[in-house]
Formats: C-alpha cells, structure tokens, sequence
C-alpha cells in the first residue's frame, strides 16, 4: 500500500516562493562592490529571479545547461541562486581564487553556457574568456552604465541591462525534483578538480537540516551573515534554510576585514555569522584593538578548518558569544556534523563543555558517519580514542562526480571523506588528520580582502594564492597564507 500524502516534487523554486509569499517584507542587506549597503528584500530578490529566468529563457539554453556565477556573497548573487535553479538551468559556483589555467578548465569541463561575474573579478574573466569557448555570454553584475566600454571581452552584457529588459512574469516549471540543479568544482593537491553536482531533492532536504536547532539553528527572528563564501559549497546552505525559515540576510559583499565585518554585524543587529576561523581571526583582533562588545549577536558557525581552542575561548568567555564548530565538505552539500551539546552535557564544568567544544561534533540527520580501519575497511569503535577513515552516506552527499568514472567510489554505498577522525560514545566526531588529498581547496577561506586587493594588482600572484589546488605558480603564493 502506498501513502496518500502529494507527491509534490522538492524543487528549489518552492523556497523563493515561499520566501516571498510568507516573508516578503525580511530584509536582504548587502554591502556592494561599489562601495555602498544595499537593501532589499525577499519580495524583491523573488521578484528578480524570476526576470533571469525569463532572461535565461530568451538565450533559448536546453534544460540543466550549465550557467556559472564568479561573485562574492550578495543580493544579485542570491538572485542567481533562485533564478537559475529554479528555472531548471544549472548554477556553477566557480571559485575566484582558482588560478586562470585552472578556471577556464573547469568552466570547459562543465560547459557553462553563460558566466555571470562580479566587478571585481573583471581582471580574471580577462584572463580567461578566450579559453572559454562554450560561454556565449559574460554578464557582469553591474549597472548599465558600469559596464566597461573597452574590456575586449565579446558578447559582454550589465547584469541590470539583461535583467531589467525582462518581465516578472513567469511561472516556476515543475520537474523531477532529482533533476540537477547547482555544481561546485572540489579540488585536491592531486588530480584534476571534480565536480560535485547537487539535485533540488538534496539541496531541500539539507536546507532543512541545516536549520534545525541542533545544527546551525535559524529561525525567522534571526539576522545572519555568511562570510562563508556563495562560490564554495553553497555557502553552508544559508541562502536556501533562510528562503525557507524567512531570515533577514546580511552580506558582507568582498569586505571580509575585522572592522567591515563588525561594522555589519552591530549595523543590521546580526544574530549569527557563518564562516572560517581566518575570518573570526580578523574580526576578533579588530575587537580586542578597539575594545569593542557585540550587542546581538549570541552564535557564530564555524567550520571549513579546526577552530582553534583561544578563539571559542575568546567568542564564548569575552564576549558571551556561542560557538558552533562544524564539519563538511563539498561532497555533502556540505554540512556533515555540528557540535551542538546534548542535554546532559549542559551541567558539565566549564572545561568539560570546552573539551566537548573542540570536536567537530554530531552529524544532522540524514548523515550517517563511521570510522573504518584503513586497510581492513572494518569498522572502528566510538570510544572517543580509536582513530580511523571517515565515511559517511546520506541524501545530501555524492554518489559520483560529474563525467568521471564512479564505479569504485562508494565503498557499499558509504562516501570515503579522506579524513581521519575518532568518534566518541555520544557520537560526537573529531578529525584528527587527512587521509588522501592532502588538503582540499576550500577548507578554509584565506583572507578575501587581500585576495581583492591581489587580484586588482597582480591577478596572477592573487590566483596562486589559492589553496590546495596544483599549479605552474605554486611557489607564489605569498607566505603565510598557507594552512
Ligand atoms: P572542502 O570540500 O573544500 O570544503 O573541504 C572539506 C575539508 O575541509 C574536509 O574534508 C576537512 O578536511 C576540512 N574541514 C572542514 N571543516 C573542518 C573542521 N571543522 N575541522 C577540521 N577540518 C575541517
């Protein structure tokens, strides 16, 4: 006998009509490129994307072709989210980190049709756009009259100009809800990069776990800001839970230094910030400079690479601010564990909750984790000692990467992280080490702001800068960048 609940298929289109119908007055902070904080609104960002799916529609792509965005986290960037996915194209995340030779393959790889970018990243697009030779369209995501006369580059539109021309009229299709709908290239210190290729089914069900309370806890009264990059891993999947909780987002756009940061966090009463320890780093030394208190913000994400034990000392005994350390990866959409406490664990010592603090924590449902002897596959006890691989299977990780061969890849059906970890009698993991790969590219977020600044002055040195990716500028990168 079957159920005779509706068959409705979980589509990404459902969180931006349901942002708009429900919170369409919550606002969407952004600050600019251009210098200046923008405002809109949930209403406004629907609204919008639906004018790039009528705009996608008139570039007459086939279902599920490929249209990437190269940008920082911002309001035309959430548009793109919706209007893209929703619309049944494919939203590529590139990484503008990646050195040029490394970009134009993996927009190669995954034939992007169209590449939408931020100002900032007109140096790179430069250096890349005569090595694309499936992209029939850049969009740079400006105003009309920002739109460089003289940039060379052919078929070269404003983002306002493609946009503005369209209607907001336009009905979401329905399709399966297996159906791709966004990619995000993950790349090693071996081996080409790979290309993660999430569904409508995955990136709903993960939205929903990743705002339930024991993960990153978003409700409608919260304000968030995700330093954590758009281009990398769907930035935690707080576009999408705040679409379906109704979140008042705040951007911080390319500023990710201490003093911009906070400047958001107080300005828009921010309850919560997602983002890499580099980031924290940044805005805690800005604090204890200036001896500055956070007035509303009570938690902060982070993940991406260990949290180091001073800084949820510093959040949590300075300025009474919780910590929640987080593990993922590309391969799950990304979000694997949080360390939120259990009840029991509430009447703890100080140190005792700390101890706890420092592991990378339980998973969401949905995820299932083990640990299994490197050579033997068996698995290892949760006895918080025994160290083993971490594996992990569920509706939001990778079954195969894009146009590989993935026969070997699941060991029964269990997805090999590549790092190395214990998990203890409560479940609660803590990586200890990396198995393969070495380091991956995005695990952690070097600072935005000097990659900027980089990439206006020296592109090439910038792009080197980036982590665990293979590449003929390797020795570049400037020192002290390295994880
Ligand atoms: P990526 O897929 O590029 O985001 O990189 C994911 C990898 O970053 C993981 O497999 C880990 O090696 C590392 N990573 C992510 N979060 C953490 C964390 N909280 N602690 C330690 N390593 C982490």
């Amino acid at each position: 006998m079957l159920g005779l609940m509706q068959p409705q298929q979980l589509l990404i289109s459902d969180l931006i009509v349901n942002a708009e119908r429900h919170h369409g007055d919550v606002e969407i902070v952004s600050r600019r490129v251009e210098g200046d904080i923008h405002r809109t609104t949930w209403a406004e960002v629907s609204k919008r994307s639906r004018q790039i799916a009528n705009a996608l529609k008139a570039e007459n792509l086939a279902f599920s072709d490929r249209v990437a965005t190269l940008a920082w986290n911002g309001y035309r960037h959430l548009e793109m989210y919706f209007g893209i996915s929703g619309s049944g194209h494919v939203l590529h995340t590139l990484n503008p980190r990646l050195h040029p030779e490394q970009l134009a393959w993996i927009v190669n790889h995954a034939e992007d049709q169209i590449v939408a970018f931020d100002m900032t990243f007109l140096p790179l697009v430069k250096a890349v756009q005569a090595n694309c030779p499936t992209v029939k369209k850049w969009i740079a995501m400006c105003d009309a009259d920002a739109l460089p006369a003289d940039s060379g580059i052919a078929n070269l539109v404003s983002y306002e100009a493609w946009l503005g021309a369209q209607s907001d009229n336009y009905e979401w299709p329905a399709f399966d809800e297996n159906s791709a709908s966004s990619m995000c290239y993950t790349s090693g210190t071996t081996g080409n990069p790979k290309g993660v290729v999430y569904s409508h089914r995955s990136t709903l069900l993960h939205a929903w776990g990743a705002a339930l309370p024991d993960a990153l806890n978003i409700s409608s009264r919260d304000a968030i800001l995700p330093v954590v990059p758009m281009f990398h891993a769907n930035a935690w999947a707080v576009p999408y839970s705040a679409a379906a909780i109704g979140t008042k987002l705040v951007f911080p756009g390319a500023a990710m230094d201490g003093k911009s940061i906070y400047e958001l966090i107080e300005a828009e009463k921010v309850t919560m910030a997602a983002g890499v320890p580099t980031v924290w780093q940044m805005l805690l030394g800005h604090m204890e400079t200036n001896k500055l208190r956070f007035s509303t913000l009570s938690r902060t994400v982070i993940g991406g690479s260990a949290c180091p034990p001073a800084m949820i000392d510093a959040f949590d005994k300075q300025y009474g601010v919780e910590v929640l350390h987080a593990w993922g990866m590309t391969e799950m959409s990304p979000l694997g564990t949080v360390c939120a406490l259990k009840g029991k664990q509430m009447s703890l010592s100080d140190d005792a909750k700390r101890a706890v603090r420092l592991k990378q924590g339980r998973v969401v449902f949905g995820v299932d984790m083990k640990i299994v002897h490197p050579e033997t596959g068996a698995e290892l006890p949760w006895d918080g000692k025994t160290y083993g691989d971490l594996l992990v299977k569920g509706p939001w990780v990778t079954s195969g990467y894009f146009k590989l061969d993935n026969a070997n890849l699941l060991m029964d059906g269990w997805f090999h992280t590549g790092d190395v970890a214990t998990i203890d009698a409560d479940g609660f993991m803590q990586i200890t080490d990396r198995s393969k790969d070495v380091i991956k590219s995005g695990g952690e977020w070097i600072s935005s702001i000097d990659v900027e600044n980089l990439a206006m002055a020296h592109p090439a040195v910038a792009m080197a800068a980036c982590i665990g990716m293979p590449h003929p500028k390797w020795d570049e990168r400037p020192k002290g960048w390295f994880r």
